[in-house]
């Protein structure tokens, strides 16, 4: 575990200063090979088991609550890395929500709005499938949707992103001064992968649900979005509330990086179940009695 914890921290970026994507390899394995498969299983399922007891903690400590936000292209894996990394955690102490596009309610409000009402409670993890920040994502690299979201004109001007990424920036500043502990994942995956993720869709029944043909016509915009990805995370990449960039061409990877990451972020919070001091000890002592002393039943 370890191990794990200490090569995670490879994929975090807490300052955009020097960022490039170019320098992280979506097919990056760390030189493990596919031998290693089986034991990253094991590794995995390991990581699993630790990330359900600092779970129990987070939960009866109640005092922290903790927001994962997940970003990447269609196919990257967000669902299947979600549905596996958790599968060890209470689900009354995990909420996920996914964000799609806008409803015509939610367009009525400013773009943190939808995201806000979903943030997780204390002793919690919420879990954000997409987030605010395809509001400098898609939103950037389709520009007409800025303009179909009602914001009077005159405030929409050529510093919009920039402006975006200030508010997030203090957003997440907020969250975590009062106990929300944000990590954010970007899962990296090359355009050719894609490619073959969305041919095996069509091609198994099983995932052909999946498979939607809009997605195809948005690979058109490849390029604008990993640049909309780099700026984003250069701006919004802090201490507090790092990006993690987790290569994706290979999923058994991912899963390992992602379990690893919110392992050593659990932690590093030096969860603990409440102390009982010596009146509680005293209550308990009580109640103990009673029980003990009820007759018949
Ligand atoms: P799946 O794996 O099922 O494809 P998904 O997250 O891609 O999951 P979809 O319903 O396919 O879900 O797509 C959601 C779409 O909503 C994405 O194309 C995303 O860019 C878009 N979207 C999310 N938030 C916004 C937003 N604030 N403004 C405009 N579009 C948005
Ligand atoms: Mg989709």
């Amino acid at each position: 575990m370890q191990e794990l914890v200490r090569l995670v921290r490879k994929y975090r970026v807490t300052s955009g200063r020097k960022f490039d994507l170019a320098d992280f390899d979506p097919a990056d394995t760390n030189g493990l090979d596919a031998d290693f498969k089986d034991d990253a299983q094991a590794l995995l399922r390991e990581g699993i088991e630790r990330l359900g007891e600092l779970q129990e903690k987070l939960y009866a400590q109640d005092r922290w609550s903790v927001l994962l936000i997940f970003q990447a292209m269609d196919a990257a894996g967000k669902d299947s890395t979600i549905k596996h990394v958790m599968s060890g955690v209470n689900p009354q102490g995990c909420q996920v929500f996914s964000f799609k596009t806008p409803s015509e309610e939610e367009l009525d409000h400013d773009y943190l709005w939808r995201t806000t009402k979903r943030l997780p409670e204390r002793g919690r993890i919420g879990i954000f499938n997409r987030s605010y920040y395809e509001e400098v994502l898609v939103v950037r690299v389709h520009e007409e949707i800025l303009a179909g979201q009602r914001i009077p004109p005159a405030l929409v001007t050529a510093d919009v992103w920039e402006e975006r990424y200030e508010d997030i920036n203090a957003f997440e500043r907020y969250l975590s001064r009062n106990g929300t502990v944000v990590r954010k994942f970007y899962l990296h995956m090359s355009r050719e992968e894609q490619k073959k993720r969305f041919l095996q869709r069509i091609e198994e029944p099983a995932k052909r649900w999946k498979f939607a043909a809009g997605d195809v016509a948005e690979r058109a915009h490849w390029d604008r979005y990993m640049k909309a990805y780099e700026k984003m995370i250069r701006h919004t990449a802090s201490g507090h509330a790092p990006w993690h960039v987790v290569p994706a061409d290979n999923k058994w990877y991912t899963r390992l990086i992602v379990a690893g990451v919110i392992v050593d972020t659990l932690r590093d919070l030096d969860l603990h179940f409440p102390k009982f001091d010596a009146r509680k000890r005293k209550e308990l002592e009580a109640a103990r009695e009673a029980l003990m002393s009820e007759k018949g039943r």
